[in-house]
């Protein structure tokens, strides 16, 4: 339920407005939407709450079908959030690529390729050290000692580090090392890992589950800012379908979807989604021209060797190459694809070139970021 209240509400009928809801045991959130301040209620509020608000002296309207989460959705802000990961912005105009190997498994291997993959225009570094996989006797990934890994490997290069998180208990182990926390396919909806991920600073990347709805995409990143985290990037990976042709299909619709519903930054990940590393680049360059604020790209040094998902994870030459194509299409949509050095201001849309999505008045300003 969102309540609108009038443009000259004063601070006191607000605050009265704000004390009913929580005297029955909701929470809210004032947006500052427009000229007019949004009150989110948050928790399961009754057709009689909404009676009740429509009498006060402040509210404008009261709308019962607003969406099941207010914190996540575009209603709740004036414009669409940028997310800052320790010197990179995801969200404004620049498109952030993280790339990686799918697996740490060694010191050589996460060394060249993140030496690889910084050459190549990347900002983040990926890689797993707790492993999700679906069969138990799979690599499991190297625990603590991968995280010191991919920590030393951002450290040098001046990569961030985005890292997988499996269970609510490794949350304050996994925070001492990297920058953003990934929420994988799997987990979801892990609802306990949700919450606790979302009561503890790091940014998050929340992947979308193999059979999840937007709606309970959606949800599963209001777990994640209801337990007081606004640091959330939704990312589109695939959903599994009748077609096998592909490991997942990757649900291109689901990127300007996400940009109708939420403030929320929303990136692709083309490796997951293709299986095959042939695939990859049209899917990168399918994200980008669909409004992706970034891509998230399995990378080896020698991925025939790799412990997990070698097939679909690019050569560093080719990462390069995709890198190259990437770049001209965002160029071609206004956007350019960020750099390693934070920049001072982002960069103005191109001359001429209409921003393909609706921006509601421009790019998100990285000053407003969360
Ligand atoms: C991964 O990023 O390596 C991964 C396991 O992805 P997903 O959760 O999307 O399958
Ligand atoms: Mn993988």
């Amino acid at each position: 339920m969102i309540a609108k209240l009038k443009a000259d509400c004063s601070l006191a009928d607000k605050a009265a407005i704000i004390r009913h809801i929580e005297g029955q045991g909701l929470r809210v959130h004032v947006g500052d939407s427009g000229e007019n301040p949004v009150v989110s209620i948050i928790g399961n509020p009754t057709a009689m709450l909404a009676d009740e608000l429509q009498r006060f002296a402040g509210v404008e309207s009261v709308s019962l079908d607003a969406p099941s989460y207010p914190l996540v959705s575009l209603g709740s802000r004036p414009g669409p959030s940028v997310v800052k990961v320790g010197s990179v912005f995801i969200g404004g105009a620049p498109i952030v690529v993280m790339a990686g190997p799918c697996s740490v498994e060694s010191a050589e291997q996460l060394e060249e390729v993140s030496i690889g993959v910084a050459a190549g225009g990347a900002v983040m570094l990926r890689g797993g050290a707790f492993k999700p996989r679906t069969s138990p006797y799979s690599f499991q990934g190297m625990g603590e000692d991968g995280l010191k890994l991919l920590r030393d490997a951002g450290d040098r290069t001046g990569l961030g580090v985005v890292s997988e998180c499996v269970a609510p208990e490794d949350v304050a182990l996994m925070a001492d090392y990297v920058d953003m926390l990934q929420i994988g396919a799997r987990n979801m909806q892990n609802f306990r890992l949700l919450s606790a991920v979302g009561e503890q600073p790091r940014p998050v990347l929340l992947k979308r589950g193999l059979m999840s709805t937007i709606d309970e995409f959606l949800l599963a990143a209001e777990y994640i800012m209801a337990a007081g985290n606004p640091r959330v990037v939704m990312c589109e990976r695939g959903i599994r379908s009748f077609d096998t042709s592909t490991r997942s299909t990757l649900d291109i619709s689901a990127v300007p979807v996400l940009k109708e519903r939420t403030h929320l930054p929303v990136i692709v990940d083309p490796s997951h989604a293709a299986g095959r590393r042939s695939l990859v680049p049209s899917l990168a360059l399918a994200g980008v021209a669909a409004g992706a604020d970034g891509l998230l790209i399995e990378v080896h040094n020698n991925p025939e060797v790799a412990l997990s998902d070698g097939p679909q994870s690019l050569t560093i030459d080719g990462f390069k190459e995709t890198m190259d194509t990437v770049s001209q299409v965002a160029t071609a949509i206004g956007r350019s694809v960020a750099k390693l050095s934070p920049p001072a201001i982002l960069p103005p849309l191109a001359e001429g070139v209409p921003p393909i999505a609706d921006r509601r008045g421009g790019w998100a300003d990285p000053t407003n970021a969360v």
